[in-house]
């Protein structure tokens, strides 16, 4: 293997600028030539690939985001699109394709890959939602950028005697809510994987409110219900001022963490040495802290995530 390309694409996580630049500095390292590709699928059909070199990913292992951009290209869904970007890439001699980025992502690496195009996956994304990997890079980023809204809310909650709820990302996946919950000490966990159910939930605020607790937390995974209104059905129910609080975006962005910098380094390094290795079409994960790696097709067909049942428990034993 003598050049790869690196996308970055989907939705932007914190610590994909660590996996670009450990996937360009460990090719260099081998004689590799690396190409970066604007944009995502979307720059790779308009052939904006360009040559990277060692210092085109100095001062970015520090910064959230994504110096390549990313984008979302439904159009790449059509094989015909998909053919002129492999085109793309044969012309510049690239052997094979690094995406970084979320299920989606995957999705069009493994058809890339169908294509007889190989690819490795690198799970990009803060909703922790892929198979095959206990983490992926920029989870942890914004599980502390949630902690730290549970913390801020909990003082002006208590002080108040205020009822908050959080609503925080993580599409089908409640592993953000679930965490961030358990760090911040936050009563109440609504998670899609459990389903909700509303008399439920209000019944254990009512409990926590008996037990003489001066504020309640309740954390809520994005995609289950309209939080704005649950509050005024908690609020009217309760007699207790009730605010819901959207974290949107704001848990996207932020320098990453020491632990998404790392995990991004190891991943984009170990996608270097696999290529090398001969191996193509595979996604990278890290399971009990090592790095392992699986077929992107099997992954995305066959492999489930496993729902945290005791990160879950933690959070209802800890009330
Ligand atoms: P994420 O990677 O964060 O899950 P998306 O779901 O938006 O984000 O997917 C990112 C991009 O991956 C899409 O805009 C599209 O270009 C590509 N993609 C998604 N699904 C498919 C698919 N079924 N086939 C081919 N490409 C896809």
């Amino acid at each position: 293997i003598k050049k790869i390309g690196v996308l970055t694409s989907g939705g932007d996580s914190p610590g994909m600028n660590a996996a670009i630049r450990a996937v360009v500095r460990a090719a260099l390292s081998k004689g590799i030539e690396v190409y970066g590709v604007r944009d995502g699928y979307l720059g790779l059909h308009q052939d904006r690939i360009e040559k990277l070199e060692r210092h085109s990913v100095s001062d970015v292992i520090n910064r959230g985001g994504t110096f390549l951009g990313s984008a979302r290209f439904p159009a790449f869904k059509e094989e015909s699109v998909r053919r002129e970007a492999i085109e793309n890439l044969k012309k510049h001699g690239i052997d094979a394709l690094v995406v970084i980025g979320g299920d989606g992502s995957y999705m069009g690496a493994k058809k890339l890959t169908e294509m007889g195009y190989p690819c490795i996956g690198l799970p990009g994304t803060i909703d922790n939602d892929i198979a095959g990997t206990s983490f992926t890079i920029g989870f942890d980023t914004a599980l502390n950028v949630v902690m730290e809204a549970i913390d801020r809310l909990r003082d002006t909650s208590t002080s108040h005697k205020r009822i908050s709820i959080v609503e925080v990302m993580g599409r089908h996946c409640g592993d953000l809510a679930m965490h961030a919950a358990v760090a911040g000490g936050a009563e109440f966990v609504v998670v899609p994987e459990k389903g909700f159910n509303k008399a439920d939930l209000i019944a254990q605020i009512d409990n926590g409110i008996a037990k003489g607790k001066r504020h309640a937390m309740v954390t809520i995974c994005e995609h289950v219900t309209d939080v704005n209104a649950l509050a005024k059905e908690i609020e009217a129910h309760t007699g207790l001022e009730t605010r819901a609080t959207i974290l949107g975006h704001i848990q996207r962005g932020g320098s990453p963490t020491a632990r998404d910098r790392i995990l991004a380094s190891r991943m984009g390094a170990y996608a270097v040495e696999l290529l090398m290795e001969g191996h193509g079409g595979r996604c990278v994960g890290i399971m009990k802290n090592q790095l392992v790696h699986h077929d992107i097709i099997d992954c995305i067909e066959n492999m489930k995530r496993p729902f945290d049942e005791e990160m879950f428990k933690l959070s209802d034993t800890l009330f």
